[in-house]
């Protein structure tokens, strides 16, 4: 059974300190698929576009093995657009605009042949649309969940509704804080595991990410890159790389999921190397290996004698 990602696909214009883009391809099931894809194959794409989306874009998901049969495509509406512009200061981004259009009225519909997938991703979109995905679904067992403040500040219920049915959350840090009110992150995490999620996984940008399980936290640390061209989709290849990983091994165990972490660390700091999803386009297998072990040897040392 293939691993199902639901998100938005959309059509980012970026601004960085260094250079700006427009148009180019964007959208949280957009970075998790192609993150994914280079575990797991195929993946499928439950998401809208409108008929302005560009051709060579559906071309480069389908050579990624992107199944895109719940991808709609909307007669006359247009793409989701979204602008944002960062500072000198990478982590701090504003949002210039958002345009729905054809995301506005979105209805995540799961092809029959997919109800069955045990491995879902719910990538950032309401909490509502999150849960019709998963009231389609016969036995999801392994629901990883993205969100974001806004959803926090103004969907909270429907997000804490959602949550109960959530193996894996995976929000960033001030996102914790928001969701709970509670300042220290150990603290923070143990309320959101309260809340269903098995385990939670906390992003921290350049600081890296907190996986805490039952009685464990484990931390992993931020690749440590001289070029940062645009940190967009950062999280999102984080969680696909993540999930695609455990979808292709099968396997849940403690160990694992830290691997999980690792190698949906590496996917992000491939996707920050390039504009747009590009950094996501030409990796090689070999490629994934080497810095999955430099992440390794990061943070590896001995005990003294
Ligand atoms: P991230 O950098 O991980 O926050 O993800 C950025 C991606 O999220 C961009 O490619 C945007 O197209 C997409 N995005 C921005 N705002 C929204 C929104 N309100 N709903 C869904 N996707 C969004």
């Amino acid at each position: 059974m293939s691993l199902l990602v639901v998100g938005s696909v959309g059509l980012d214009s970026v601004e960085t300190p260094f250079d700006k883009i427009e148009d180019a391809l964007g959208g949280s099931a957009t970075y998790i698929s192609l993150a994914a894809s280079y575990f797991s194959a195929p993946v499928t794409l439950i998401g809208v576009v409108g008929s302005d989306f560009p051709k060579p874009y559906i071309e480069m998901l389908e050579d990624h093995n992107v199944d895109l049969e719940g991808m709609q495509i909307i007669e006359g509406e247009k793409t989701f657009r979204w602008g944002g512009k960062y500072h000198y200061d990478l982590n701090v981004r504003d949002t210039l605009f958002t345009e729905l259009n054809a995301f506005e009225n979105f209805n995540p519909v799961i092809p029959e042949n997919f109800h069955k997938a045990r491995y879902v991703c719910l990538g950032n979109i309401d909490p509502i649309l999150q849960m019709k995905v998963l009231e389609q679904m016969t036995d999801p067992q392994f629901v990883v969940c993205d969100t974001m403040n806004l959803w926090i500040n103004t969907m909270k219920d429907d997000l804490l509704k959602l949550l109960k049915k959530v193996t894996v959350l995976i929000i960033n840090d001030s996102e914790a804080r928001l969701l709970t009110n509670e300042p220290n992150l150990i603290k923070a995490a143990k309320m959101i595991r309260e809340l269903g999620p098995e385990i939670l996984i906390i992003k921290k940008g350049e600081h890296g990410a907190l996986l805490f399980t039952n009685d464990t936290i484990f931390s992993a640390p931020a690749y440590p890159m001289e070029i940062i061209f645009d940190p967009t989709g950062a999280g999102d290849s984080f969680a696909g790389g993540f999930i695609g990983y455990l979808h292709k091994t099968r396997d849940l165990s403690p160990e694992n999921i830290r691997r999980a972490v690792i190698y949906g660390s590496a996917m992000a700091s491939f996707c920050v190397e390039k504009f747009s999803t590009k950094g996501l386009e030409d990796l090689s297998h070999l490629q994934i290996q080497d810095r999955f072990r430099d992440f390794k040897n990061l943070s590896s040392f001995d005990e003294p004698n």
